[in-house]
């Protein structure tokens, strides 16, 4: 279970901004987690597993918006016996979740999970966990072991006071110990809790004493844009240390809406190749309304296949400089706006045009960078 210490014995040979943590490597369906492959997004449908077409139809809507893995709830036998009707039907790699029955867990192997979402500490006991175990080896399909604020074990509760950091931390590593001394190879861990602090400094003490891959996530985060930053925050704080092999942003709402905010965040922190706007603030030097060139503009670069940055400024004064950093860009002025690519100058187009203008541009050097390597070599 121990890390290699030293800064750069713990840090994947990959680069990215950040250096990331070596973890060991587990494959979910064909995606690897951990061992230096890139952070992967997964999401949770939010369907009735027993209804089959709607729970395929969102794993498909979920793929589609980018989720790698997608989780789906087994409650009953029903939804085991449904979860593998949707695994026919949708080529996305599935993890099943697993509460109390550990029967559950081995049909959800039987019907085809690639991997296994539980509680340890809610499944049973050693012979009825060592049977999830085995059902997992027999398939070659990992474990993870989610460790919840709100379900942590009695002793551990009291000796530490309550769901803190280290007790948190502690429950994840003896978790991991028991599935290890039940003969499970492959190991994903989670910890979670409601608030951002616990969750980062439970994680912070847990990579100082596991190598297993980790599963990021700040649970029961909330609604709306509330919920979106307390997310965003906790799991900056954690990738920009490289700690993190996946994530899952959890909120009430539409689950693409997790995808996308997650891919938002790897994006940010160019964990994750794609387009990117980037677009002033427009304060009073600013002569247009900027906002909806901007909108227009990433609105447009949804169809981008490389990596390009598209930068939209309000004015003559910095905006050149920014526009020129670009790859393409447009600095606005009163009526007009001068266009550049790849750092020069290239003419200057009534305001009404710009935001076409610009994409015209950022289409046509996409088309040329989509044949060949981007020379930004990220994860
Ligand atoms: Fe203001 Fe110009 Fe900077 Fe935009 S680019 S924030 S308009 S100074």
């Amino acid at each position: 279970m121990a890390l290699p210490s030293g800064p750069a014995a713990g840090c994947a040979p990959v680069q990215t901004p950040w250096p990331r943590r070596l973890t060991r490597q587990v494959t979910v369906g064909g995606v690897p987690l951990g061992g230096g492959a890139p952070v992967s997004v997964q999401a949770m449908t939010k369907t009735d597993t027993r209804d089959v077409a709607a729970t395929a139809a969102q794993a498909q809507a979920l793929a589609e918006a980018g989720a790698e893995i997608v989780r789906i709830a087994v409650p009953d036998e029903e939804a085991a016996a449904a979860f593998g009707r949707v695994r026919r039907l949708v080529a996305v790699p599935l993890v099943a979740d697993i509460h109390f029955d550990y029967r559950l867990a081995i049909e959800a192997a039987r019907q085809g999970a690639d991997k296994l979402r539980l509680n340890p500490g809610n499944i049973g006991d050693d012979e009825r966990l060592g049977q999830v175990v085995a059902a997992a080896r027999e398939r070659g399909i990992p474990l993870r072991a989610g460790v919840n604020a709100g379900s942590l074990e009695p002793d551990l509760r009291q000796a530490h006071g309550g769901p803190t950091p280290a007790a948190l931390a502690e429950s994840a590593v003896r978790t991991v110990a028991r599935l290890e001394r039940l003969g499970a190879d492959d190991i994903v861990v989670s910890i979670k809790a409601a608030d951002v602090p616990t969750t980062v400094a439970a994680t912070r003490a847990l990579v100082e004493r596991s190598d297993r891959p980790l599963h990021l996530g700040i649970t029961e985060a909330g609604f709306g844009e509330e919920a979106v930053i307390a997310s965003t925050a906790g799991l900056a704080i954690l990738l920009a240390e490289g700690i993190g092999d996946t994530l899952r942003v959890s909120l009430t709402d539409d689950p693409c809406r997790e995808v996308e905010v997650g891919l938002r965040v790897l994006r940010a922190l160019e964990l994750r190749r794609g387009p990117r706007l980037i677009s002033c603030p427009a304060c009073g030097r600013c002569r247009v309304a900027l906002r909806p060139i901007a909108e227009q503009v990433l609105a447009g670069m949804a169809t981008l296949r490389t990596p390009l940055r598209v930068a939209v400024m309000g004015c003559e004064v910095n905006g050149p400089g920014e526009a020129r950093e670009a790859d393409v860009g447009l600095a606005a002025g009163k009526g007009k706006a001068v266009l550049f690519a790849r750092g020069r100058k290239l003419r200057t187009v009534p305001i009404e045009e710009a935001a076409e203008a610009l994409l015209a541009e950022a289409r046509r050097m996409d088309e040329g960078e989509a044949t060949e390597p981007h020379p930004r070599p990220l994860s």
